[in-house]
């Protein structure tokens, strides 16, 4: 196909991802940020687990009572803060109707294979580029205090299993013997699932990073220009307004995270993606010898952890709570009390680096990632919580399908029209 000029709508590792594989694929790309670097939002301080044995969708038989308990009770996996807005209501509704087991399930397979397919995509990026980013192979620990929730969760891994995830069960035992750096969690977990295929790294070192090799492929990036409006005529999209001027293109590729709803609404594009809210603690690592080896999820401790270099990484939370990015510090205390017992004999946390970030969440947990109703305006947004792990995938979706090859990937659970 002749190359084409191509503007990419937003720098988080969604817009970075596209950007590259466009370019590689021989457009002439540019991309648009308000920010002044990429990675700046939700791809900022993420947890880093780049995780298809996270694969599950959040919308499950088990998530309307953890939303409902949530409302009294604060150690609840999935938080519902209702607001007064009806964007929000009608995306719980949608969410709700997502959360039969016959859907949950089908849900998982879509995103679980799409984690799959973005890993190799990711692996490639990373060999063609040679990017740096606090990477660790080696798999990721999600351990389970109790023997009930150890249990159950190797019970439910039949659905991955089958789908070729490699989840070992493993004793507490094994689990230190594998990760030295849980010792002092042995006396208090049952086990855990340990996946060795899965990975980690820091999105924000990766998304920067990836942003210089496609500048040396030409791939121009203009930040700190916030898009204004999408200007249509007819069932094309003829140029983006910008607080720096307009930019036009033969094909537009939205990457907006949160903001996507937004900028496409009164072109009549009902995007279903609502925020939902995570909190990230970065701390640094005092002895490397005694650090987890690993990054993983403890959870019924509802917590993730993740060594990116000499840094640790705690995150938690999910609470569908709107757009809102504040915090004090007496928000993460619960994470600090958490996270303290677990890695304070290995990491200082004297004085955290907080973070709030807002996953950019479908209903049904996967991305959209398909043309729009305005013919040359793609689609690349609610990746929700697995939008790191996903980006590779979903770049080389988008990729051939702007040169109207059919990607190496079935599709059709990604398409806009939410039904
Ligand atoms: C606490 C937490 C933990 C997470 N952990 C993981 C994990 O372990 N593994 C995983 O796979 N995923 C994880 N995620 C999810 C992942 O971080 C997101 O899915 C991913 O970062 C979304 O990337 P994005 O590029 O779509 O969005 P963003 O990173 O938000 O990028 C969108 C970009 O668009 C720009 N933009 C928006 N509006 C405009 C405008 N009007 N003009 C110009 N630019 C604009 C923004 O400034 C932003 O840079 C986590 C998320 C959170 C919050």
């Amino acid at each position: 196909m002749a190359a084409r000029r191509i503007l990419v709508l937003g720098a988080g590792v969604v817009g970075v991802t596209t950007a590259y594989k466009l370019a590689a694929a021989g457009h002439e790309v540019a991309v648009i940020e308000s920010e002044n670097r990429a990675a700046m939002l939700t791809s900022f301080a993420n947890a880093g687990l780049l995780a298809p044995a996270q694969g599950y969708a959040w919308a499950s038989p088990s998530a309307p009572g953890l939303m409902l308990r949530s409302l009294w009770r604060g150690d609840q996996a999935i938080k519902l803060r209702p607001r007064a807005s009806w964007r929000q209501w009608r995306w719980m509704l949608r969410f709700l109707r997502e959360c039969t087991a016959t859907r949950h399930t089908k849900n998982s397979a879509v995103t679980t294979s799409l984690c799959q397919f973005s890993q190799l995509h990711m692996n490639r990026i990373t060999r063609e580029t040679g990017v740096t980013y606090d990477s660790r192979d080696g798999g990721l620990m999600y351990i389970y205090r109790s023997a009930e929730g150890l249990a159950s969760a190797d019970r439910k891994a039949a659905m991955l299993r089958s789908q070729g995830i490699r989840l070992e069960l493993m004793s507490s035992d094994d689990m230190v013997a594998r990760d030295p750096g849980l010792a002092g969690l042995a006396a208090h977990a049952a086990g855990a699932l340990y996946a060795p295929g899965d990975e980690s790294g820091d999105a924000h070192l990766f998304t920067n990073a990836l942003v210089e090799k496609a500048e040396e492929m030409g791939v121009a990036f203009h930040f700190g220009t916030r898009i204004t409006r999408l200007v249509r005529r007819g069932d094309a999209l003829i140029r983006v307004e910008t607080d720096k001027g307009d930019f036009t293109a033969d094909d537009y590729v939205l990457c907006a995270g949160v903001h996507s709803p937004d900028l496409v609404r009164h072109l009549g594009i009902d995007l279903p993606i609502w925020p939902v809210r995570g909190y990230s603690m970065t701390v640094p690592i005092t002895d490397a010898a005694a650090a987890p080896r690993i990054g993983g999820v403890d959870y019924e401790n509802l917590m993730a952890y993740c060594p990116m270099g000499d840094r640790l990484r705690v995150t938690a939370t999910a609470e569908i709570a709107g757009y809102d990015r504040g915090f004090t510090e007496a928000d993460f205390a619960p994470l600090l009390e958490k996270a303290r017992p677990m890695f304070g004999h290995c990491a200082d946390f004297s004085n955290p680096k907080y973070w709030v970030g807002l996953r950019p969440m479908t209903p049904h947990g996967a991305p959209i990632v398909s043309r729009s109703p305005v013919g040359n305006l793609w689609l690349n947004v609610g990746h929700g919580h697995l939008g790191w792990t996903m980006s590779g995938g979903c770049a080389a979706i988008i990729a051939d399908l702007i040169d109207g090859r059919a990607p190496n990937f079935d599709v059709k659970g990604l398409q806009y029209d939410f039904t």
